[in-house]
């Protein structure tokens, strides 16, 4: 018998005997089962359809969406432009060819309209299929330019979690299971101005978020972020800035960056810069990206970056974002949330636009309210670098109604745990 078949008889003896056992099977247990695990404890909410900002799970259970996919769905669930583009796009081609050879209208029409949102220097968009490849793309880059080889990057920091993203990843926790990583990596502390002298003309770049979104939403002094721009202009330092997280209008302005007055030399983006769709990229000066075409050629190069599904629903997402002026309601809407949550019992209700965070005692205290919160229809997270703190970062789309819900029950379940 062939040993397969064999394995399968072990496995499922009823089959052996040619007997179909009838088993129950739910999607839960099969996502137990046999989707590769994350966490011990994962959420296993079943999620059946969502809309704006609302999810609902398989038995008809409405939730409030304060995660928005982590920073994705900036333009709500469902938004009718984006699934249009969407649609339109699947008639027309789908894959065709490795990225970055023929002339794809989605990714020329999506890099003319980003770059027409950014300052002149960024003018040339590398599409890639994640944000941690839009990491790796910008450290390739920036040593190639440089011919350097230290890459400076800030503790409580998060870039992505393939291995050279991990190798400038804030934390030691979960970097050290994977060692050896990286070499010649500097972790440098966030928002100090002594940190800076460490960067010389031996770092091809610093990697650097404009607000810390893993660390619990910190946003840094902006005379620090300056500091930061000029040492990186005195040592022939590239400057990269991570907007996987801040981009398409999150902390109040279409880029974080903005905020600081300062212009980074590469730009990752990634998260809502799909509209919903996997897509990354890293965007710099044309002078800059060209070294990535010789000496070698092809260098990087990716089967599935700026695809053209996504591509064409990313660019349908921040054509939304800004026919809507949806960007300028951001910071209303924080400040619904800032009166509307009951701080009294909290440690701290901080953030920059619809990025915000409320810090509770401690992880177990946090998780409490997140579950209760769950039960109660609302659904909330922690940071990776701050479990203590309850995530606040819904589509930019939410309504001042469901804010005002979203706050009623944080204040009813923050009562029920913390007394
Ligand atoms: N940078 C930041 C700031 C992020 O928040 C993330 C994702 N959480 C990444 C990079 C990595 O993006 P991806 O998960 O698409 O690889």
């Amino acid at each position: 018998m062939r040993s397969w078949l064999k394995f399968a008889r072990k496995f499922n003896p009823s089959s052996a005997r040619g007997v179909a056992k009838p088993e129950i099977v739910t999607n839960r247990q099969i996502f137990l089962q046999h989707i590769g695990q994350t966490s011990e404890a994962p959420i296993s909410l079943e999620i059946s359809r969502a809309e704006g900002c609302k999810l609902y799970d398989v038995d008809g259970k409405e939730y409030i969406d304060l995660i928005g996919g982590i920073s994705v769905c900036n333009t709500g669930h469902g938004n009718p432009k984006v699934i249009g583009a969407i649609e339109q796009q699947l008639h027309q081609y789908l894959h065709v060819m490795v990225n970055g050879e023929l002339v794809l209208s989605p990714q020329t029409r999506y890099a003319r309209l980003l770059t027409e949102h950014l300052p002149g220097s960024l003018n040339s968009v590398f599409f890639t299929a994640s944000g941690t490849e839009a990491t790796e793309g910008a450290m390739k880059l920036s040593k190639r330019f440089t011919g350097r080889t230290q890459i400076a990057a800030f503790n409580r920091s998060y870039h992505g979690s393939t291995q050279g993203s991990l190798s400038v990843m804030g934390s030691e926790y979960w970097r050290n299971a994977y060692r050896p990583l990286l070499p010649d990596i500097l972790h440098l502390e966030y928002n100090s101005f002594e940190s800076l002298e460490a960067i010389t003309e031996k770092t091809a770049c610093v990697i650097a978020e404009p607000i810390q979104a893993e660390a619990g939403v910190k946003v840094p002094g902006s005379s620090w972020m300056r500091a930061l721009r000029d040492r990186c202009t005195q040592t022939g330092t590239l400057l990269v800035l991570d907007e996987i997280q801040t981009g398409f209008g999150r902390t109040g302005t279409l880029w974080a960056f903005e905020q600081f007055s300062i212009v980074p030399d590469i730009l990752l983006l990634g998260k809502a810069l799909g509209g919903g769709m996997p897509l990354g990229a890293f965007i710099a000066d044309r002078e800059i990206m060209q070294v990535l075409s010789h000496h070698p050629v092809l260098g990087h190069i990716n089967t599935f970056g700026g695809h053209p599904v996504c591509c064409a629903a990313g660019a349908a997402s921040l054509e939304f974002l800004l026919e809507e002026r949806v960007v300028e309601t951001v910071m209303g809407k924080q400040q619904k949330f800032l009166e509307g949550i009951d701080t009294r019992s909290v440690r701290d209700l901080r953030g920059r636009g619809l990025m915000m965070a409320l810090e509770l005692e401690d992880f177990p205290t946090n998780k409490k309210v997140i579950d209760a919160l769950l039960a109660d229809g609302v659904f909330t997270d922690w940071f990776l670098f701050a479990p203590e703190c309850l995530r606040i970062v819904p589509p930019l789309t939410i309504t001042e109604d469901e804010i005002a819900q979203a706050c009623q029950i944080i204040n009813r379940n923050l009562k029920k745990v913390l007394g």
